[in-house]
């Protein structure tokens, strides 16, 4: 237990009585002797359940209840009111202003507990179906983003083939979109199934020189429409574990952002290296950059830097990069400085370097579970 619980109560034995009570059955309380007060401790200690009396001085219970609901700190808060007034009208304008409950002096001190313990199971209850909406919420919004761009890629390639009558060119960039597209409504639940930790990416070997290239592919003739050039740098063909639409997915995000925060005629570098018992893979762009103290923010759910307002974008793309990375026992860096352009780094374990240490992967599997 030990929530806290605010007493609003003027009369000192009352409050007394009731903090006596709420400690012995592992409650913490905060006391406010009059209605001001009571919107103050709110609004600074978010307590789990407020007992409201209705005759204070200042501000009266009713008001404190009509003032709590319609401010941010106090909307959601449990409120019992808790008074000598037992007549039915006093008890429905307590109701209708929004408290929870109602329990007339004197009282018995079961009963309230019991009422109390309800009023806060119910709020928590309550709050793990927002939370959840929210995530479903957050699914969906992934969803459309991802489904736009590659709606984004069909559309312009299509009219690139009608426009120029090279269809074989542009039905392979068609394909891939479709392809893509597909892939992403079959993982529909893998953004909350992963925001859960419940979920767990099967992993296979992934050439990832080949799909670093057909990723590229994909993009060179958006990017072209604007001078940009995409140059892969791999030496050697290199295996990574992985799981492949979530590695497609990572690479697709990463040089989305490197074509869109471009310069007009600037380059895009993906290079494919190996680190000691792994691969690194660099994008690297010569775009606007991103200002240092924004570089931590990045990857947070919904957060879009100061001035790319102008720029298309949902603030999900980096998010979504870091948990299938995680997802993946993989990691994410990024460096950038304004006016120069940005590298975002992708760590992967060799795939034979997991074959070599079962144990260090069996560790990473657990991680995600
Ligand atoms: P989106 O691009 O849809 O806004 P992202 O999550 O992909 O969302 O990126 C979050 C923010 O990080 C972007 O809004 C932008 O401000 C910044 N950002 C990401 N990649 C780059 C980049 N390559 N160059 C400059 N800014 C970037």
């Amino acid at each position: 237990m030990h929530e806290r619980i605010l007493i609003v109560e003027d009369e000192q034995d009352v409050a007394e009585l009731l903090r006596y009570n709420l400690g012995k059955a592992k409650y913490r309380t905060l006391t406010a002797q009059s209605g001001e007060e009571a919107i103050e401790v709110v609004r600074c200690q978010t307590p789990a359940l407020v007992l409201l009396d209705i005759m204070l001085p200042g501000l009266d219970g009713w008001e404190v209840c009509r003032t709590l609901r319609e401010s941010n700190h106090g909307k959601s808060v449990p409120i019992i009111m808790l008074t000598a007034l037992s007549s039915e009208e006093a008890r429905i304008q307590g109701l209708t202003l929004g408290a929870d409950d109602y329990v007339s002096k004197p009282f018995s001190m079961r009963e309230l507990l019991l009422k109390i313990r309800k009023s806060i199971d119910r709020q928590q209850t309550l709050n793990m179906i927002m939370a959840k909406a929210q995530e479903q919420d957050t699914s969906l919004r992934y969803l459309v983003h991802e489904l736009k761009n590659s709606m984004n890629v069909i559309g312009g390639f299509s009219a690139l083939a009608l426009q120029k009558g090279e269809a074989q060119n542009y039905l392979r960039m068609i394909n891939a979109a479709a392809i893509h597209a597909d892939s992403l409504l079959d993982n529909a639940s893998l953004l909350s199934r992963i925001e859960n930790q419940r979920g767990l990416l099967p992993m296979e070997p992934i050439d990832i020189g080949a799909m670093v290239e057909e990723v590229a592919a994909v993009f060179r003739d958006t990017a072209k429409n604007r001078h940009i050039e995409i140059i892969v740098v791999n030496n050697k063909s290199s295996l990574i574990m992985g799981n492949s639409t979530a590695v497609r997915q990572v690479l697709m995000n990463l040089l989305s952002n490197a074509v869109k925060y471009n310069r007009f005629g600037g380059k895009v570098w993906m290079i494919v290296e190996g680190i000691h018992d792994g691969i690194n893979i660099s994008i690297m762009d010569e775009g606007c950059g991103i200002p240092s103290d924004a570089i931590p923010k990045i990857f947070d759910k919904f957060y879009r830097a100061d001035g790319t307002e102008p720029i298309k974008g949902a603030g999900l793309g980096l998010y979504i990069v870091k948990l299938l990375m995680e997802a993946m026992g993989g990691k994410i860096f990024a460096k950038s400085k304004t006016g120069v352009g940005s590298t975002f780094t992708l760590s992967f374990l060799k795939s034979n370097t997991c074959l070599e240490y079962p144990d260090k992967n069996e560790e990473k599997v657990a991680h995600i579970l």
